[in-house]
């Protein structure tokens, strides 16, 4: 039985003020709510530690939207290291979005050294993969994703995926408003899974896989139905509080 996550990407979005005001709506939210999903945020790096402090052992996790490919610390000007995150109270960290491999070039080699980085830490990978639509209209959406994989699966080996979550980002769906039908999401959430299960079944089984690109409150429910599909990873939807928690409840 693998809990569902949701988890909001809050991007390069809001002032400390409203991130605060977002936290004190979900918090309310969920307290009227039976939530079974479990509920991650990720702000920006500097609302980072008074978030923490905002969320107080309440129900929402905290993750952060990157982290640095070195290990310790050290010279690294302008790098956060894992340690940093895990100190302030991250139990997460997203690596390999899509906007950072296309706009910061991260290749998949860099994004299996940040996915180390992490859990060295102790943080919780979310290791987002996905293919461009021209990859897509090309017949290439699974050998993108099983390179994707790969870089992690072989560098890292098959058992780092027990602390884990992947989430399967089209990038033509990421803020497009055009999402992936339940169909064609369940078509590559099915494929990452079979491909850790020739692996290793039982890492499969209980690995968290979940599905981001223009989930609204309208589209959750159908796509979080499928067999494979355990959550979302959420980004413009997760800023407008009763709409996340419309999603969290789809998930529930
Ligand atoms: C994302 O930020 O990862 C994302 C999926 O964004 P959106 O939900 O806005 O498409």
């Amino acid at each position: 039985m693998r809990t569902p996550l949701v988890a909001g990407n809050w991007k390069m979005h809001g002032t400390l003020a409203s991130g605060r005001a977002l936290v004190g709506a979900l918090s309310t939210g969920l307290a009227d709510r039976d939530a079974a999903a479990e509920v991650l945020i990720c702000p920006a790096f500097p609302h980072l530690a008074p978030i923490a402090e905002a969320l107080d052992g309440g129900p929402l996790a905290l993750g952060a939207q990157d982290l640095s490919d070195q290990p310790g610390e050290g010279a690294f000007t302008g790098d956060v290291g894992g340690a940093m995150l895990a100190d302030i109270g991250c139990a997460y960290v997203l690596v390999g979005h899509s906007e950072r491999r296309d706009i910061h070039g991260e290749s998949d080699e860099l994004v299996a050294d940040k996915f180390a980085r992490a859990q060295e830490a102790g943080l919780i990978p979310v290791l987002c993969v996905g293919e461009t639509l021209e990859e897509r209209q090309a017949g290439t959406t699974e050998t993108v994703i099983e390179r994707q994989l790969a870089a992690v699966l072989e560098s890292l080996g098959v058992a780092v995926l027990e602390h884990a979550v992947v989430a399967y980002e089209p990038v033509w769906a990421i803020g497009t408003g055009q999402t992936a039908t339940p169909d064609q999401a369940q078509a590559v959430h099915s494929f990452i899974r079979g491909k850790i299960a020739a692996q290793d079944a039982t890492i499969a089984g209980g690995l968290r896989i979940l599905y981001g690109g223009s989930v609204k409150a309208a589209n959750a429910r159908e796509l979080f139905a499928m067999t494979d599909i355990d959550g979302g990873l959420v980004g413009g939807a997760s800023l407008k509080a009763q709409e996340f928690l419309q999603i969290i409840e789809a998930a529930s």
